[in-house]
């Protein structure tokens, strides 16, 4: 194998298939491991080159042996709200065990990991918008507890096994993001909004719909991803980059937006906000785009088409 070869953990998934695809144009022999819990096969079967292989492994197990890893791409976990307490103790283990397993294969053959946190880190946010250095504002006992405070201890092993082992990992806390893949019934904003549109229901916004959040094309968000995983290690191992797009809109905006760009009948409802559900979010993307030049380019309206197109295809 004289060409790097990438483990994508999670790349059955939304961001991880993406991940896959970027990969293999990138000329890497890119390896797969899912477990399948909310990502799709489906996701994966456009593949054809023979420099992609895909295991079905769940990453609260230690990693398959591998002759050679040069980067590893630490990507599973569930991500959705929706999820968060019905599968409350998968995720706190997939993002404390996985994340060790995942930083224990980068150990054994001297490779590079990117850590795919989130922007859950600040939980309902103090400081607005999130730069890196906000230490955020997490409840550790509500219904968000298991997936925040786990995303929070996967930093800090990355902090841990570069303090003991100087393991060079890179860490992204990633802000919504959307796009083709994104399962339907996922639960998310985007996927539920476009669905009911899609369908012809009333887009079902939660609250007031005065929350904010500031949503990330996927090509956008995959470009920030391997912009820190390609960088010198001095520029990047034991750093922490927000990645996203900083274009805040109110939630009862983005429902407008999607029935504008939908066009349907559809009308909106008001459901019950969710315990904890944060009232505003932001990144501070200064430092990703000082250090590696990089930022967002795709309009909500343009990325929200192409998401629509691949939509209408599965639906
Ligand atoms: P997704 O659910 O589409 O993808 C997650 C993938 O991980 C799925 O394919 C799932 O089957 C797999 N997985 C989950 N637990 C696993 C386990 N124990 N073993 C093996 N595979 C497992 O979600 P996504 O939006 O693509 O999220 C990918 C990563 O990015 C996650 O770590 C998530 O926390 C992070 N993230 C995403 C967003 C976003 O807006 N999409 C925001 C913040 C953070
Ligand atoms: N939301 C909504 N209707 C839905 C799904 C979500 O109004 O059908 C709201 C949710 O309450 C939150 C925002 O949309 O304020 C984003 O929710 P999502 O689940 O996508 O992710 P979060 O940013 O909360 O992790």
């Amino acid at each position: 194998m004289s060409r790097p070869h990438a483990v994508v953990t999670g790349g059955a998934g939304f961001l991880g298939s993406h991940l896959v695809d970027t990969l293999l144009d990138d000329g890497y022999h890119v390896t797969s491991l899912d477990n399948y819990g909310s990502g799709r096969p489906e996701n994966l079967v456009h593949v054809e080159s023979d420099r992609f292989e895909s295991l079905e492994h769940d990453v609260r197990d230690p990693l398959p042996d591998f002759d050679r890893v040069d980067e590893v791409y630490h990507m599973a976990s569930r991500a959705s709200p929706e999820d968060f307490e019905s599968h409350a103790v998968e995720i706190a283990l997939t993002n404390s065990e996985g994340t060790r397993n995942a930083i224990e294969c980068a150990l054994d053959h001297d490779a590079t990991v990117l850590l795919a946190s989130t922007s859950e880190v600040y939980g309902d946010p103090e400081v607005h918008p999130q730069h890196e250095d906000y230490n955020g504002s997490v409840n550790v006992r509500g219904p968000r507890t298991p997936y925040d405070e786990s995303k929070r201890f996967g930093e800090a092993l990355a902090v841990a096994y570069d303090q003991q082992y100087e393991v060079d990992v890179r860490t992204v806390r990633i802000f919504n993001t959307y796009g083709p893949r994104m399962r339907p019934d996922d639960g998310r904003v985007i996927p539920n909004f476009l669905s009911q549109a899609l369908h012809g229901d009333d887009l079902t916004v939660y609250g007031d719909g005065t929350q904010t959040r500031s949503f990330c094309y996927v090509d956008d968000l995959i470009g920030g991803i391997r912009a820190v995983a390609t960088a010198d290690r001095s520029a990047a191992a034991g750093e922490v980059f927000n990645v996203g797009n900083t274009d805040e809109m109110e939630i009862r905006e983005l429902a407008e937006v999607v029935l504008d760009v939908v066009d349907t009948e559809s009308g909106i409802t008001h459901e019950p906000l969710p315990e904890d559900d944060p009232q505003v979010r932001r990144p501070d993307i200064s430092k990703i785009t000082a250090e590696f030049d990089w930022e967002p380019a795709v309009p909500l309206r343009e990325g929200l088409s192409r998401t629509v197109a691949d939509y209408r295809e599965l639906l």
